[in-house]
């Protein structure tokens, strides 16, 4: 049985608890056979049998943390993993004051990846989407959801789930799919907005349905660049009767009534809030909705961040994410998220871990295999160059993740101090 020794602060984020309990253990050791913990605590109570110093028996390698960080694998809960090209050019535009209506009235914006997006076969996307997964898994992130949405036809949606089924397998992230194909209204459709939400409802969603291809029906509510309230609620209610689970786009630009809107169509989270209303996070509280911050969209878009102490104030769990995709947020950098989260959003540096452990496995259905450490449970974790939580976030800097592991496989980097 392999075993971790030496570990300088173990973050177990047990399942119970509140947004900043994280379950720490100083001074720990923590086994595990197979792809499964077996023991994890404080170092002085390790099993003799699994304890390899001084020619103890014991049947597998030991490694000696030197005083690190271990904590739960990461869990990217938001992401638009597939998809073509990048918009630099708009990153520049903006930058020099141009707005989004003007990007988007000379075809740029969501639509210009959705063309890059459709030029792409099944293979490339995999084969782009893997390398991004690859970066992640290289910063501790061990679980990913990935969204389509830049399809926006049968053929396109049922492309981009395919690609993420393609990627799954042993040494990557686990990946949880969902169909976004609610995210826009695509330039053919322009004129004939309700043919499209039905082309959504009665062709996209049921061919999802029929391959298993998505847990989750998403929806960017939005009235302009998205959808509005009653197209929302078309599709989310079809992925319901097709056995996806919703979540939501929210309240970015505008106070939609999002928040509102995904408690009561039972949505798993309602992400981005950035608008929310005090009305809109007490209907997350009473339904148990989960907020899903994405800091890294909130910067380049230089939004104002949302009201997280009021949410973790009215009881709603919050997850931190990436949004990573080429428009608002080009960067899988989770690992900054969490510090921008602190940074802007006056989340604590635990708060921010347990959001992108815990809370996010639970936003996509991870609850049962990531984002806890426990006896019995998968051997996912991350060891970290860093003492503690605190210091990690406060440093923000390049290799800091000395290894990740996946299902008790070490898919980047190395265990130190092998004995
Ligand atoms: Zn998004």
């Amino acid at each position: 049985m392999p075993c971790l020794t030496n570990i300088g602060t173990l973050v177990t984020c047990p399942p119970e608890g509140g947004q900043g309990d994280l379950g720490a253990v100083r001074g720990a050791a923590m086994v595990w056979e197979g792809d499964t913990i077996t023991w994890l605590g404080p170092r002085a109570d390790l099993p003799r049998e699994a304890d390899q110093r001084e020619g103890a028996s014991g049947n597998g390698p030991s490694y000696d943390c030197g005083g690190r960080l271990v904590i739960p694998g990461l869990v990217d809960c938001h992401t638009h993993l597939a998809f073509g090209g990048w918009r630099a050019d708009e990153f520049a535009a903006r930058s020099a004051g141009t707005g989004y209506p003007e990007i988007a009235a000379r075809g740029g914006g969501i639509a210009s990846t959705v063309r890059a997006t459709r030029a792409m076969s099944r293979q490339e996307l995999a084969d782009r989407a893997g390398g991004f997964l690859q970066g992640m898994v290289r910063l501790g992130i061990t679980a990913v959801e990935c969204k389509s949405g830049y399809g926006l036809s049968v053929e396109h949606e049922l492309r981009t789930l395919r690609a993420y089924r393609d990627l799954s397998g042993s040494g990557a992230p686990r990946l949880v799919p969902t169909c976004l194909a609610g995210h826009m209204v695509p330039a053919e459709y322009a004129g004939d907005r309700q043919g499209y939400i039905r082309l959504v409802t009665e062709e996209i969603l049921p061919a999802v349905a029929r391959e298993g291809l998505a847990s989750f029906c998403d929806a960017f509510l939005e009235p302009g660049p998205g959808l509005d309230a009653a197209e929302t609620t078309a599709v989310l209610e079809a992925g319901h009767r097709h056995g996806m689970v919703a979540k939501l786009h929210a309240d970015q630009l505008t106070d939609g009534g999002g928040a509102r809107l995904a408690a009561s169509l039972g949505a798993i989270s309602a992400d981005h809030l950035e608008r929310v209303s005090d009305e809109g996070i007490e209907a997350m509280a009473e339904a148990g909705t989960i907020a899903v911050v994405l800091p890294i969209a909130g910067v380049y878009l230089n939004c104002p961040p949302p009201p997280v102490r009021r949410m973790v104030e009215a009881g709603v769990q919050v997850a931190v994410a990436t949004d990573f995709n080429p428009g608002s947020a080009p960067s899988y950098h989770l690992p900054l998220a969490l510090t921008l989260a602190c940074v802007k959003m006056g989340m604590s540096p635990a708060e921010a871990v347990r959001g992108a452990t815990t809370v996010a496995a639970r936003a996509c259905g991870l609850e049962e295999v990531s984002g806890s450490l426990a006896p019995g449970r998968p051997a996912d974790f991350a060891v970290i160059d860093a003492p503690d939580v605190d210091s990690w976030l406060y440093h923000f800097k390049e290799g800091t993740c000395a290894a990740t592991v996946i299902g008790g496989v070490t898919v980047a980097g190395q265990l130190p101090g092998s004995q």
